[in-house]
């Protein structure tokens, strides 16, 4: 071949390259506007269906599902009728990539604002009827102290849970604007979930806002036309998550790949996440402890250093967004099949534990269940049912890291005994437990979840806080004997003791005394 057709080839092969390469990035535009607008889809059905009310029957399958997929126009391109976006300000972003509104100096005044006296000039919070079910009628969370919004918030407390107390460092070091309003262009749920009877009951969901996913598309009007800031308290996402066992799983055969739940040799598998910051409705909370609603206000006042006085003086609004982690949801398959009573559904219910969930700490189960209620899910899910893992930020029995270490040292520097386990931490805390799992089914209650074929928990607690809530569970499943790690036998033992399930054996108390871990000098070298 002479030279000159060499070069004529290379610049034709180099031409067919280019346009390749502009055709993968066409396509890959189109792919993330495809799912943006998916995004809006999911919003807009959300918005429709919590505004046509809770009046259909959830049995009825399909229902809920609508298409999602977005019409196209016919250039290919997802059509823009009827779907549209707000920013806080109330503009119209619809697939547009503008940019956030541009800094503004510090609108930080030299008064202290108090809305602490229901009477006070210019206070009218906006309505809340908490338990109705159509969401125009109940109102939105309000807790925004932003400047066109502190006159109408209709909860106490600040957005972000425990994190609400960065987010006001931010504004004392003048990191952060206080009129900032955040823009919710393409922040729309990943999937639609509900509504489902329970959401319009104001006695099945007191801890968290069954509303909150929607909260800027349904209550637009507002943040448009009355500047009120507007928040979710709830985001829904998708994604792949990699856990090193599940390879092993995967090679043991214990978990097959179907290239769509678990999607390769790896274990790689795709999930369904909802995010959920706690919204408690206070005299629901109280009811569900048993206990007046002011003495519920007293003590979350007084045992919080006095940092919410309108728990105290605001009786009138009945809302508190706590400074307290919030739980996420982990769903593997279709998230319609969790409400889907002709389906089976396993669930784990599983408390944090950092040091094991995370940094793989032998001294606990938590992280072998995790693993074990993870692929009991993801194999629920693949034989057509549905699997869900529900992970609440509640550290150490809700007692905090610092307290558990306490434990810890005061266990392993005696005898570390079964029969001791609990009395060492009621020997530091005061209670054995504060994870108190009253709130917990308001998750179940909110997801449409009406009974659990298998429940991958051996807590008594947890088990009888779901069954009291009318939900009923089919079968329990304990962690096999094969993942405990043996230092975690006195964990698990002492807590079968006091009541937690197994199909194993009892141990009476002087067994217990018998079931040892490992001593510290094993540790120390
Ligand atoms: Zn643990």
């Amino acid at each position: 071949m002479e030279p000159s057709d060499d070069s004529g080839l290379n610049a034709k092969l180099d031409a067919i390259i280019a346009s390749i390469n502009t055709l993968r990035l066409e396509q890959a535009q189109l792919a993330s506007v495809v799912d943006a607008t998916n995004g809006r889809v999911n919003a807009l059905q959300g918005v429709q269906q919590a505004q046509n009310g809770i009046t259909q029957d959830v049995s009825q399958p399909g229902w809920r599902n609508a298409p999602q997929s977005p019409q196209l126009d016919p250039h290919g391109h997802p059509s823009r009728d009827n779907i549209s976006s707000i920013d806080g300000y109330g503009r119209d972003t619809t697939l547009s990539n503008s940019p956030p509104p541009p800094r503004k100096g510090s609108t930080t005044t030299s008064k202290i604002i108090l809305t602490s006296y229901p009477g006070q000039a210019g206070v009218d919070p906006l309505q809340m009827s908490w338990g109705e079910s159509e969401p125009q009628k109940r109102g939105p969370v309000v807790a925004s102290r932003n400047p066109s919004t502190i006159k109408r918030r209709n909860a106490i407390g600040a957005h972000g849970g425990s994190y609400s107390i960065y987010y006001a460092l931010a504004v004392a070091s003048h990191q952060l604007d206080t009129d900032h309003k955040p823009d919710f262009t393409n922040t729309e749920p990943a999937a639609n979930i509900g509504p489902f009877k329970a959401w319009g009951d104001p006695k099945k969901i007191v801890a968290m806002d069954p509303y909150g996913h929607l909260a800027p598309w349904l209550f637009k009007d507002l943040i448009t036309n009355e500047g009120v800031d507007i928040r979710p308290t709830i985001a829904i996402t998708r994604a792949h998550m990699k856990i090193p066992e599940l390879e092993e799983s995967v090679r043991k055969g214990r978990l097959v790949p179907d290239g769509k739940i678990c999607l390769n040799a790896t274990g790689e598998l795709n999930v369904t996440k909802f995010a959920v910051e706690p919204t408690w409705y206070l005299p629901g909370v109280a009811a569900r402890f048993g206990i007046s609603e002011g003495e519920l206000r007293r003590s979350l006042f007084e045992n919080t250093g006095g940092s919410y006085p309108e728990l105290i003086t605001r009786n009138d609004i009945k809302l508190f967004l706590p400074p307290i982690g919030g739980l996420t949801v982990y769903c593997f398959g279709d998230p319609a099949k969790m409400s889907d009573p002709n389906v089976k559904l396993a669930l784990r219910v599983h408390d944090e534990c950092n040091g094991s969930d995370v940094f793989g700490s032998d001294i606990c189960t938590c992280r072998p269940y995790l693993i074990f209620g993870i692929e009991e899910a993801v194999k629920e899910a693949q034989q057509g049912g549905s699997g869900v893992v529900i992970y609440f930020r509640k550290e150490g029995r809700a007692l905090g890291e610092v307290t558990k270490y306490l434990v810890y040292n005061a266990r392993k520097r005696s005898s570390d005994k079964a029969s001791e386990y609990f009395q060492r931490t009621e020997n530091i805390a005061g209670v054995k437990d504060m994870r108190f799992q009253a709130l917990m089914p308001d998750i179940l209650h909110w997801l449409g979840i009406q009974k659990i074929d298998r429940m991958l928990s051996m807590s008594n607690m947890k088990h009888d806080a779901i069954v009291e809530q009318g939900i009923p569970i089919v079968e329990r499943v304990p962690i096999p004997d094969e993942m405990i790690p043996e230092d975690s036998r006195v964990e698990i033992d002492a807590k079968i003791h006091a009541g937690y399930f197994t199909m194993g054996k009892t141990m009476t108390m002087e067994e217990l005394g018998n079931v040892h871990g490992r001593a510290w000098d094993d540790v120390d070298h």
